[in-house]
């Protein structure tokens, strides 16, 4: 027989409506906090035994800030912000191109701006939801049922939950969503690009402090950020004709073939991911493309139902703005669940649509297809240091960003 009594007391038992959510990235942990604000038990349920803190740089600007201060995020972030960062193109050999400024970058995007790592974002996520959810580390889905008004899943330790709401929010590979919607291959758009990005445990020698370099080649770029001790990082994407032939768990591998006639910093962030490959995060870049993101009392949320990829450079931000009106939607809407995930789905398709589709275009930004297109992003990164085509510039991240 199921027991549900052990959960019911884990989850606590004040009659509440109980959320279940799978996954404590950004989106589940968004999620839980903004389900506990609007009145709701919350369990977490995180497959990976512990945090995974570390990770790669995020930018929050536009709607992405907007709910990060409407989370009441903003205290434990700000002091995490990196700020605004020099940035200088090379050549193939690390030797200098030319230099942007970080007041160019900082003219253009604005002052509702952060530069996070991940794991800052993450943490300041965990620190508000940890006193009020019940957190489950090392604890997955293995099956799920719906029935009227409640859905049920029986965990990897073998206990049973019963919830009024599941929120899938557990990344672009979602166990959840195969469970309840469909295979993967049903929604995914491959891009044909592979990303790895990692933290720098040693501070990159050929990159000065307060600097990030970036080689743009045909078909792959690769930075090397010199943020300082425990505050750098290295990025990489190449395009793939055939992402599944990848070695997806070598990074180290896949990362030396495509970047290893590199010299400067880039050789030297190569070197540091062989002693630790397991550092970094290295997947192929697909959207998650759905005509619908709930079914019934299944909901996904973030890169599970809309994976914009870092193409896009917004998947934190919609995670974090779509865990937002998640909550203000179930709120507003009282015992009619189905009338607020309509009311959610609605009034976040639009900025998904268009995030999606900037990500397809931008493509060519991070691995343009030849030469001659990289001869143009450079004539267009330096032009950005022209006052007037600043100007041009930031009404264009403007409009994106309204
Ligand atoms: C290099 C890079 C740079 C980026 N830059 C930006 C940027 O500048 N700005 C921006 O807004 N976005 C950026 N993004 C995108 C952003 O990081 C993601 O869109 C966002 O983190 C997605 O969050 P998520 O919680 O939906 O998914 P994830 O972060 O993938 O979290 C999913 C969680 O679910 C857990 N999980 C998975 N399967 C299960 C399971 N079966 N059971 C239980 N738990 C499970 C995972 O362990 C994980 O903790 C970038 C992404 C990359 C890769």
């Amino acid at each position: 027989m199921v027991d549900f009594e052990n959960s019911a007391r884990q989850a606590g038992s004040s009659g509440a409506k109980r959320a279940v959510v799978v996954g404590a990235g950004i989106a589940g942990l968004a999620a839980a906090l903004r389900m506990y604000r609007a009145g709701w038990d919350v369990v977490v349920l995180e497959r990976s035994p512990a945090r995974r803190s570390s990770g790669y740089l995020l930018n929050l600007h536009g709607p992405g800030y907007d709910a990060a201060e409407r989370l009441g995020l903003l205290p434990a972030l700000a002091p995490r912000d990196i700020g605004f960062f020099t940035s200088v193109l090379v050549h193939a050999d690390g030797r200098e191109k030319f230099t942007i400024p970080a007041t160019v970058a900082q003219a253009a995007v604005g002052e509702r701006a952060l530069s996070l790592f991940r794991g800052d974002l993450e943490s300041a996520l965990y620190d508000a939801v940890a006193g009020h959810a019940d957190i489950r580390f090392g604890t997955t889905v293995q099956t799920l049922t719906q029935e009227t008004g409640s859905v049920e899943v029986t965990l990897s330790d073998g206990t049973h939950l019963r919830a009024d709401l599941l929120i899938g929010a557990d990344g672009v590979h979602s166990r959840i969503r195969d469970l309840v919607f469909g295979p993967e291959a049903d929604f995914l758009v491959d891009l044909n690009h592979m990303v790895g990005a990692f933290p720098l445990e040693t501070v990159p020698t050929h990159v000065p402090e307060g600097v990030g370099t970036t080689f743009l080649g045909p078909r792959r770029t690769a930075a090397v950020m010199n943020l300082g001790p425990g505050r750098s990082s290295a990025f990489f994407t190449y395009r793939s004709p055939d992402t599944a032939a990848e070695p997806a768990h070598n990074a180290d591998a896949a990362l030396t073939s495509a970047f290893g006639d590199l010299g400067g910093g880039i050789a030297d962030a190569l070197h540091q991911l062989a002693a630790d490959p397991a550092a970094a995060y290295f997947d192929s870049v697909g959207q998650i493309v759905m005509d619908r993101w709930s079914r019934g009392r299944v909901v996904l949320l973030g890169d599970a139902a809309w994976c914009v990829t870092v193409f896009a450079g917004y998947g934190a931000a919609l995670a974090l703005d779509g865990a937002d009106r998640l909550g203000a939607a179930v709120a507003a809407h009282g015992d009619d669940l189905s009338a607020a995930l309509d009311a959610w789905e609605q009034s976040l398709r639009p900025e998904v649509r268009k995030r999606q589709a900037l990500a397809r275009r931008g493509i060519s930004r991070f691995a343009p297809p030849t030469r001659v297109h990289v001869w143009l992003g450079d004539l267009m990164l330096r032009a950005i240091q022209l006052p007037g085509i600043r100007g041009l510039v930031q009404r264009s991240i403007q409009r994106a960003n309204n």
